[in-house]
């Protein structure tokens, strides 16, 4: 049994408690978030006290570890045009000793900072290893993409034995597309048998509509230059390629969603499926697309929020915290309370694990996190706000 206390506790599922105390077993489950009865939690003997704000263990809703050594590869505010041909000119420098290593301190470096749980995207087995090896529960995204259509069909049969190798490693894994513009309708379909979650890039830059809308565009044009025929143009925008595959019993993840309208998301919220997320990357936008997405939108319409930092390649460090600090910098009107909500339960729900998983809430083991150097009478983060996870008894998947 463990009881920790810090000037505030942020349950998520409640609102904050001052000086609040938090009683753990020894597998990590919330027996009970309670106010200090009488004398100062410092004080109490056998509760450990912080200086700072105590949360549930962050999700990260997306995230490319396999990615994690082509930092700094692609050009800053290049495009996402610009940013596809830069990764592609970069790859090949390095050996899979070097990208293992680097996934392996990205997979270190989120746990220590508080992450418990991450949706990954993986194209290959790169970093299944890491992944398996982690206190960190992952769901492994096993993506494809494809345009040419006598592609497809091994395309899918790869993902498929990737996937059957993920889950013998003991990973939790589901196939998925890519993004409307590089995958071909009938490898969606496809990819939609059995797949429980998808996660779908979405409406990442204006061109990706524009390709879907009217044809032409700078996603266009990089395709033609690949020697690929692009998708042709049916006057709508590109979320309604990946709607209309959507099954009943899925999840869906949207992630991005920079170029996404009110309509847009009405049309999505039309769609029956098990829930759809909406996954933001505010710091990859910026460096990709300099530009962030539809937030107030998104939260007029009561979307389920997650955060996810996308990869090291587009300038994001993999500590969710520092998606809620640029967050807390743009959008200084939206409080804490609300940000950590998407960098928790948001992510949580995402990855179907919001009954164990993203609240201090009794009953769950959602790992416990500390931030330090937080303004305390505002209850802000600041620019030397730090995380650091305080369990270590993770759950996994089995766990639900
Ligand atoms: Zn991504």
């Amino acid at each position: 049994m463990r009881r920790i206390s810090a000037h505030y506790i942020l349950p998520v599922s409640s609102p904050p408690i001052r000086n609040g105390i938090i009683t753990l077993d020894d597998s990590g489950e919330v027996l009970d978030v309670s106010a200090p009865s009488g004398s100062e939690p410092e004080e109490s003997e056998g509760v450990e006290f912080y200086s700072g704000a105590l949360t549930p263990g962050f999700v990260n809703a997306h995230c490319h570890l396999e990615l994690s050594h082509l930092k700094g590869a692609a050009p800053q505010g290049a495009g996402l045009a610009g940013f596809i041909a830069g990764l592609a000119a970069h790859r090949a420098k390095f050996t899979d000793e070097q990208a293992h290593r680097a996934a392996s301190l990205a997979d270190a470096q989120l746990y220590a900072a508080g992450t418990v749980a991450v949706g990954d995207v993986s194209n290959h087995r790169l970093t299944f290893e890491v992944k398996a090896g982690s206190p960190v529960f992952y769901h492994t995204f096993v993506e494809r993409y494809g345009l040419r259509r006598e592609d497809v069909a091994s395309g899918v049969r790869s993902a498929r034995m990737l996937a059957a190798e993920a889950e013998r490693l003991g990973l939790s894994a589901s196939l998925t597309p890519h993004a409307p513009y590089s995958t071909l309708p009938e490898m969606y379909d496809a990819l939609a048998q059995g797949s429980a979650f998808w996660s779908v890039h979405n409406q990442e830059c204006a061109d990706e509509n524009l390709m879907f809308e009217k044809g032409g565009g700078s996603l266009h044009e990089l395709f033609l230059s690949m020697g690929l025929t692009p998708m042709p143009p049916v006057g709508k925008s590109s979320i309604h390629c990946t709607l209309r595959h959507v099954a009943e019993g899925q999840r869906l993840l949207l992630v991005h969603n920079t170029c996404t309208t009110a309509a847009d998301y009405d049309a999505a919220a039309a769609v029956r499926c098990k829930g759809i997320s909406w996954v933001l990357c505010p710091t990859s936008n910026l460096y990709i697309e300099r530009r962030l997405p539809p937030l107030r939108m998104l939260r007029a319409k009561g979307a389920n929020i997650a955060l996810g930092t996308d990869s090291l390649a587009s300038g994001a460090s993999p500590n969710l915290l520092e998606e809620l600090k640029l967050l807390a910098e743009r959008f200084p009107d939206v409080p804490l309370s609300e940000t950590l909500r998407w960098a928790t339960l948001g992510g949580a729900t995402a990855l179907g694990m919001e009954h164990s998983l993203g609240s201090l809430e009794r009953g769950k083991r959602p790992g416990v996190t500390l931030l330090t150097n937080l303004d305390l009478d505002k209850l802000k983060l600041t620019p030397d706000t730090k995380s650091y996870l305080l369990t270590k008894k993770i759950p996994t998947f089995a766990d639900k």
